[in-house]
């Protein structure tokens, strides 16, 4: 323990806090309210709205179908119900409150301009069954956003509506299924090297693919001799991510681009990390068929609920007329914006596979991603790109003297640093640590991922934070490892200051209690 423990805490103060109960008779502290469950505070005769008594017409309407039994769920009143949710919120962290570092994600800040121009009555209050001709300036933005992923990416084609990153897997691979049926040669196999994240292996399961493991390099990177040997007549695509969850870039991906091309292959890239490359480097001169990226992250729309979330697919020439529909199409003698739906199908993508959602995409999440692209300019985002990974590599040269870094040696890191859990003593886990940031003020890194570090922590600081902020955060994350180095066992303890103590987390998942008993 030779670095200066700049956090102030000192074993007794948790000890002393883990022991007592809540000094308070209300259990709230100060102006941080306890709140406990809608079960446990409701009432099933009270409730917030005065609703009609049914009556005997509109039973006989619903045709036997009415409940004849009380629902039996606990209601409050509105004033109630407003405390409820709001005392719950400010439990809440997010992105607003402080920092969170998750690696892989992309938590960095949300312009405010960007939320000034969602609002604009003018796109907000639009429908997507509204006559084209009546929202023609909505248009124009879908058009132009994809333009400007079509030039970042140096790809040709986009499909904008995909609301997700997995989803935007889904519809590229999708494409490349489409693809290889359209010559009458389907395959069978998708190859997944282990640094990729969680959701590729899924989304070719999904597609219908098997999925073959292609192992990592001790530096990290996807083993190219491997996939090299394992190419062949049945693989139909290789699912990469770039840069991979080990936060490194994958260097040889032209290598294996043309590697994949020759054996009758596509090259799916997985964008979510476009943040570190925007501006840097185009997917499209690498090779890349089909890349999703996550506006939610590289582009700064919201994160949140499990959205509204957006995953734009580009396309390279040859998947191009397999993309699916709609799109949006600028006429260029009279400039007007037309969005091509199913009927112009054989003109337009003669070879779609058809649609990823009903209507076009996430209308608030584009709004908001070109303004913060025009905001920044091409300039701009190429200083998101380099602000990132200088930020990243601050954190990784900040911590690499005490903390286990297993790829510390393979170069700079890209937009995350990874650590693993070497050297903790006791039995001290990762786990542990980072629930000990969580006492600290911080929500924790991402932890356990990727799969292929030991007791991984994934560090992702992004370019929104300052150095002050960083400096804040390695203090404490230091004084966390030399505990957890120190076999410190108070930390199997942790979070002692949060609103709710440690959960029993595989109980939590294994036999979560969805319903009130009693
Ligand atoms: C976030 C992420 C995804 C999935 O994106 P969602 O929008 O969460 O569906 C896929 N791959 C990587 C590398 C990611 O970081």
């Amino acid at each position: 323990m030779n670095a200066p423990n700049k956090s102030g805490w000192k074993p007794s103060m948790q000890v002393a806090d883990a022991t007592g109960d809540s000094p308070t008779t209300t259990g709230n502290r100060a102006l941080m309210l306890e709140e406990p469950l809608l079960f446990e505070i409701g009432h099933t005769e009270v409730t917030g709205v005065d609703l009609p008594e049914i009556d005997e017409s509109a039973s006989t309407r619903l045709g036997g179908l009415d409940r004849s039994e009380p629902i039996g769920l606990a209601g409050m009143t509105e004033p109630e119900t407003v405390r409820h949710y709001t005392r719950l919120s400010r439990q809440n962290y997010g992105i607003d409150l402080g920092f969170f570092p998750l690696g892989s994600c992309t938590m960095k800040h949300n312009p405010r301009l960007n939320e000034k121009v969602a609002r604009l009555p003018g796109f907000a209050d639009i429908h997507p069954l509204a006559p084209q001709n009546s929202v023609q300036g909505a248009l124009e933005v879908i058009h132009e956003l994809g333009d400007w992923l079509k030039t970042l990416t140096g790809m040709p084609a986009v499909a904008m509506s995909p609301k997700a990153g997995a989803h935007g897997e889904l519809c590229g691979i999708l494409a490349i299924r489409a693809a290889h049926e359209a010559r009458g040669d389907a395959r069978e196999v998708v190859l997944v090297p282990e640094s990729a994240h969680g959701t590729n292996p899924a989304t070719a399961a999904v597609a219908g693919y098997r999925v073959e493991d292609i192992p990592a390099t001790p530096e990290g990177r996807v083993d190219v001799a491997k996939i090299k040997e394992r190419l062949g007549p049945d693989v139909a695509a290789v699912m990469i991510t770039n840069p991979n969850t080990c936060g490194l870039f994958e260097k040889d991906f032209r290598t294996i681009a043309d590697a994949v091309h020759e054996a009758g292959g596509y090259v799916y890239c997985d964008g979510a990390n476009f943040n570190a490359i925007v501006g840097r480097v185009r997917p499209g001169d690498l090779g890349v068929d089909a890349m999703h990226i996550n506006l939610h992250k590289t582009f700064s729309t919201p994160h949140g609920g499990g959205g509204p979330g957006s995953g734009p697919v580009v396309f390279s020439e040859a998947l191009a007329p397999f993309a699916p529909l709609p799109f949006v199409r600028r006429d260029e003698d009279s400039g007007t914006f037309e969005l091509v739906e199913e009927e112009a199908r054989e003109e337009s993508r003669g070879h779609t596979f058809g649609r990823m959602t009903a209507f076009h995409g996430q209308m608030g999440m584009f709004t908001r991603a070109l303004t913060y692209m025009l905001s920044h300019g091409a300039d701009g985002l190429k200083q998101v790109a380099e602000d990132a990974v200088l930020n990243a590599n601050y954190i990784l040269r900040s911590m690499d003297d005490i903390l286990h870094a297993p790829f510390a040696d393979s170069g700079p890191c890209m937009h995350e640093a990874l650590f693993g859990d070497k050297d903790f003593g006791g039995d001290l886990s990762t786990l542990d640590l980072a629930k000990g940031l969580i006492d600290e003020g911080y929500h924790p890194m991402t932890v356990y991922f990727p799969l292929v570090v030991h007791g991984a922590m994934l560090v992702e600081p992004t370019e929104t934070e300052s150095k002050a902020t960083m400096d804040q955060f390695i203090a404490a994350f230091r004084s966390l490892v030399e505990r957890a180095k120190a076999g410190d066992e108070t930390l199997k303890q942790a979070p002692y200051f949060a609103p709710r103590r440690r959960l029993d987390e595989t109980a939590a998942a294994r036999k979560p209690k969805l319903a009130f008993e009693g």
